[in-house]
């Protein structure tokens, strides 16, 4: 249930419907909105009395909120989230785009295509320093030298930084130098890191699982608000389907959809979703045209020689026309 307070509702009627909601045991959660606060009540196990609030001085209604998804769904929370890192902004109205390589495999490389793609007018760089592989031979990414090549980055082309934090133990480590820490596809139900996230001061962006449904992408979404952080990206990176043709299937259909049940940005990383370079510009393009805040898209200026995901890193010159096409079509759009 939502409790929405009139416009003119004073700080202590707001605190005392606060009160009057947790004297039943139940959680309250104050959601700042553009003209007036409403107040979410969590932690029901069954239904809510409306007539027990609707009835305190400073509330206008209580509304019955219809998903299993609360925080994070647009009945509780009608504006956009717009989310802020350094002089960059992300969610309606933007259109933000993350480039960089699959991993961090020296300062050299990461400082070339971060140049690179910067000159394009990437926004934001990404890198692993910690990186998932489904062998447990190849190349598991610098871990901390990779996360102090990422400062190194954000300092010398002042570009905020991206990168994945794969479990609790290196949690504090990866959020002391990232400005968007990423939880991947691969640990997109990992409950434990998800409440950890929930307690950053750090932006998250959540990569949908690669067989997860939206509506489990959202509830995992609502662990990271659960747990007291509002400030999450959500990104579809490709699902798995019986095609050949690309590595995982993108699915844009999602976008919208995501648009009418949650306030949170979507970003879409077209490059997992293809696997294969030649897809990632159209992929794009369709990105962007269907309502996407953003793309997160794979650089390499060697891709031959990248120690992970060469094949479906874009060139830096692919990239520069990648920005210029996705810039003009957004003008064009302007999505939600
Ligand atoms: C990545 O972005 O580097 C990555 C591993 O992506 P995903 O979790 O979508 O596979
Ligand atoms: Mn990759």
């Amino acid at each position: 249930m939502l409790i929405v307070m009139d416009k003119k509702a004073s700080p202590k009627q707001i605190q005392q419907v606060v009160e009057a909601i947790e004297s039943k045991g139940y959680m309250a959660r104050p959601i700042p909105g553009g003209d007036r606060v409403s107040i979410g009540i969590l932690n029901n196990k069954g239904p809510v009395d409306s007539g027990l609030f609707i009835s305190l001085p400073g509330v206008k209604e209580a509304i019955c909120v219809t998903r299993p998804y609360k925080l994070v769904s647009r009945e509780i929370k009608p504006d956009h989230t717009l989310i802020k890192v350094g002089a960059v902004t992300i969610g309606n109205g933007h259109l933000t785009i993350m480039a960089g390589p699959c991993a961090i495999e020296s300062e050299s490389q990461a400082m070339t295509i971060a140049e690179k793609v910067k000159a394009s007018g990437a926004h934001i760089f990404r890198g692993g320093a910690y990186k998932p592989r489904t062998s447990p031979y190849t190349f598991q990414g610098m871990g901390l030298d990779g996360l102090k090549i990422l400062a190194k980055i954000r300092d010398t082309f002042d570009m905020p930084v991206i990168t994945e934090v794969m479990d609790n133990e290196t949690f504090d480590l990866v959020e002391t130098y990232a400005d968007i820490v990423q939880i991947g596809t691969r640990n997109m139900q990992n409950f434990s890191l998800l409440k950890r996230a929930g307690k950053s001061k750090r932006p998250v962006m959540l990569k949908r699982g690669m067989s997860a449904t939206l509506e489990e992408l959202l509830m995992a979404a609502e662990y990271i608000l659960e747990a007291g952080n509002s400030n999450v990206i959500l990104c579809e990176r490709g699902v798995r389907t019986f095609v050949r043709h690309s590595r995982n299937t993108l699915d844009l259909s999602v976008v919208p959809v995501i648009h009418k049940e949650s306030h949170l940005p979507v970003i879409i990383d077209p490059s997992h979703a293809a696997g294969k370079r030649d897809q990632v510009i159209p992929l794009s393009r369709a990105s962007v045209a269907v309502g996407a805040h953003g793309l997160m898209v794979e650089v390499h200026h060697d891709p031959q020689n990248a120690m992970s995901d060469g094949a479906q890193s874009l060139l830096p010159e692919q990239f520069d026309q990648l920005v210029k096409e996705a810039q003009s079509l957004f003008k064009i759009v302007r999505p939600r």
